[in-house]
């Protein structure tokens, strides 16, 4: 599936809650699986594909631990704890990466792909991973965190990026 990008405005949407998981459900979930793992991410959010359903899926210990994808629909973020400040990049924002501050615990309630709750305890990259997802759900992008001046840098360097693009 094609990764839609900053600025484009399915990505400013926000995502409808998931009824009925059937086949068709099914196979957006294993078609975002496969684009985010060709994409080298570690999280996707249906947005990122032009689906404005509540789906994420993700990854964070691949590296590690080898492919082993999971999958949150309607997922909400129920309690937070603390605050962290890291790096963080994004498959639908080119060539950035930039500090943004989030909750350092968090704890996740959605449903996954058979249609059973599930509660999600999260800290490090997965609690960072797992917010940036959801925002994601809510047409929210981590250059929505960061300060006004570094957004304003990055929009121009973009354009030029994108001139380039349509010159070349
Ligand atoms: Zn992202």
């Amino acid at each position: 599936m094609r990764i839609f990008t900053y600025p484009e405005a399915v990505l400013r949407a926000k995502a409808e809650p998931v009824k009925n998981i059937d086949e068709e459900t099914r196979n957006l979930v294993d078609n975002m699986c496969e684009t985010m793992y060709s994409a080298m991410g570690i999280g996707l959010a249906a947005n990122q594909v032009g689906e404005l359903k509540r789906i994420i899926v993700y990854d964070v210990n691949q590296a590690e631990a080898g492919p082993n994808p999971e999958i949150l629909i309607n997922p909400e973020i129920v309690l937070t704890d603390g605050d962290v400040l890291q790096e963080e990049s994004c498959l639908s924002v080119i060539d950035y990466s930039a500090e943004v501050p989030r909750k350092e615990k968090i704890k996740v309630r959605g449903i996954d792909k058979d249609g059973n709750p599930v509660d999600i305890e999260a800290d490090g990259l997965l609690a960072r991973c797992l917010q940036h997802e959801i925002d994601h759900l809510n047409g929210v992008l981590f250059i929505d965190h960061i300060s006004t001046l570094k957004r304003t840098l990055y929009n121009k360097k973009l354009k030029k990026m994108m001139k380039r693009a349509d010159s070349s």
